[in-house]
């Protein structure tokens, strides 16, 4: 099969191409059991199997303590942002952290449920672009949970450490990021993201949450969105997303098998990232026509939203680039320029081919 062009969405993103060769090799016939995952009774041994395994996977990847729940459901990450405060706000006082598009989105969604204050927020005329140092936010100390986005897919904005100064639990959108490297599950009291970045198929939502968090929903809460009832009932008081489910597990396993010179599982794949990235923004950097409006301390590894400096070239860029089968590579609406998504898929080959472009683009203009 020739190979396929570099994918550079955001999301729904690339997945690996070895992953998709696997589940359209058993699409039809899973295991022997003469029916495709999507057929299956999501109560049934063989569907079982298929979620128990994901989970395995899952909290060894990520390291997830014991007495974490990890909770497959459904709405994405923008229903999370009303499903985490009917949750864990009881519609007192919640705090959020304002570095981006998305972290924005999820504060004007609590404010229904709940007291919202921002402990801190970076919005700029010229948009996100940063962090506020952490000894200047501000939030209250009665505040049930403080909430930030790990890693801003539109503003490529990424906190490089959990923000873990103040006593308060912590609550994370790591959508783009979650399993790109490791992660500090136990600062966190929850973290959510939705699959379709990172993880797997658009329609499947991660929850990682711990069991101190659970049974403080607000009674209006939906019951399918009570992560106590979600918990209590092992993802299936509802039915999953059991095919998307199928697939993140599929990307787990993909995971594990990562090598990187002597490491890994997830510390491969996040030296890779950490190569893409570096070899991306090395080029950015060293360029006059291309830049990028991050700080450096906060760049994200995940997107790398680029800008070229006469904004009239944009259109032969993204032409030029689709010649060369480098794929969706405009920048977000809100944004616009460029963005390459970079996510655990994309091989550090495809990150080489982009740069190869750029300098000759660069070059001929
Ligand atoms: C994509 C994304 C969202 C929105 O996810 P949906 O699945 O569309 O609800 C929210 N937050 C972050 C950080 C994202 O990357």
């Amino acid at each position: 099969m020739p190979q396929r062009p570099y994918n550079f969405s955001a999301g729904p993103a690339a997945m690996p191409d070895e992953v998709l060769h696997h589940a359209a090799a058993e699409m039809l016939d899973w295991h022997g059991s003469g029916m495709s995952v999507m057929e299956m009774s999501h109560r049934g041994p063989q569907f079982g199997h298929i979620l128990s395994h994901a989970e395995a996977d899952l909290r060894e990847l990520l390291a997830v303590p014991a007495d974490y729940h990890v909770l497959f459901m459904q709405g994405g990450a923008l229903a999370e942002n009303a499903i985490v405060p009917l949750n864990l706000s009881r519609g007192a006082k919640a705090d959020y952290v304002v570095t981006g598009s998305w972290s924005q989105k999820s504060q004007l969604e609590a404010r229904k449920f709940c007291d919202v204050h921002l402990a801190a927020s970076t919005h700029s005329a010229s948009g996100y672009g940063s962090i506020p140092p952490i000894e200047l936010w501000d939030p209250r100390r009665d505040a049930q949970y403080l909430h930030y986005c790990a890693n801003e897919t539109i503003d490529g904005v990424e906190f490089q450490h959990a923000p873990t100064r103040f006593s308060l639990p912590l609550v994370a959108d790591m959508s783009s990021t979650l399993l790109s490297r490791p992660v500090e599950v136990a600062a966190h009291a929850c973290i959510y993201a939705g699959a379709q970045k990172n993880i797997g198929p658009a329609g499947l939502t991660l929850v990682i949450v711990h069991r101190d968090m659970l049974g403080r929903a607000l009674p209006s809460c939906p019951s399918a969105f009570d992560y106590a009832v979600v918990a209590k009932n092992s993802s299936m008081y509802n039915t999953p997303p059991t095919f998307a489910i199928y697939m993140a597990g599929l990307v787990f396993q993909w995971i594990r098998r990562q090598t990187e010179g002597a490491l890994q599982g997830l510390a491969a794949v996040a030296e890779r990232n950490r190569q893409k990235a570096d070899l991306l923004y090395a080029c950015i950097d060293a360029s006059e026509l291309y830049t990028s409006r991050v700080e450096h301390a906060c760049r994200s590894r995940m997107n790398v939203p680029f800008f070229l400096r006469d904004e009239r070239l944009n259109d032969a860029f993204l032409q030029g680039a689709q010649q060369r089968q480098l794929l969706q590579l405009k920048g977000h609406k809100s944004v616009g320029g460029m963005r390459a998504s970079i996510y655990n898929a994309m091989p550090l080959g495809g990150v080489q081919t982009l740069v190869d472009y750029m300098h000759e683009f660069e070059r001929s203009h």
